[in-house]
């Protein structure tokens, strides 16, 4: 992961300042809520970036509503890579927090088409933990998401 951590207080962060206009970027869309774009730390061409345009930091600060038209946009933008770049592969990425490899904190989506031996790497360290462990984990999610 990039090595680049923006730490501007909210309305000045890198991403608000494009969402503003007041530093360029390679635009390839905007809608009310989205706006999506490349930028310099693009891994493979036609790499795009889908940000809210709204600053709110991770996953957990955007609303349902911008949750899904990220989402949309991105399935929109991954339709245009396929068109344009062909890859034979493509790889989502979100990532929320310092420990889960977030560089700038305004929430963004990666759409990164995939080809092989890209060089692109994600560490999956399975943990294969117990039948009764994994039944402990989901009673507490459920709880969980009955207070949601
Ligand atoms: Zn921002």
């Amino acid at each position: 992961m990039p090595m680049f951590a923006d730490t501007s207080p909210p309305g000045q962060c890198i991403f608000c300042r494009l969402v503003a206009g007041e530093i360029p970027s390679a635009r390839v869309h905007e809608d009310a809520l989205t706006i999506a774009f490349m930028d310099l730390g693009q891994v493979n061409p036609g790499h795009v970036l889908v940000a809210t345009k709204r600053h709110a930091a991770t996953l957990l600060d955007i609303t349902a509503e911008e949750a899904a038209a990220v989402m949309q946009t991105a399935r929109l933008v991954a339709h245009a890579v396929q068109a344009a770049f062909h890859p034979p592969g493509l790889t989502l990425l979100q990532a929320n927090g310092r420990e889960g490899d977030q560089t700038v904190f305004h929430f963004h989506l990666h759409v990164v088409p995939r080809h092989a031996d890209d060089g692109i790497a994600l560490s999956w360290p399975r943990k294969n933990p117990s039948t009764e462990v994994l039944l402990d984990h989901a009673a507490k999610l459920r709880e969980a998401l009955a207070a949601c």
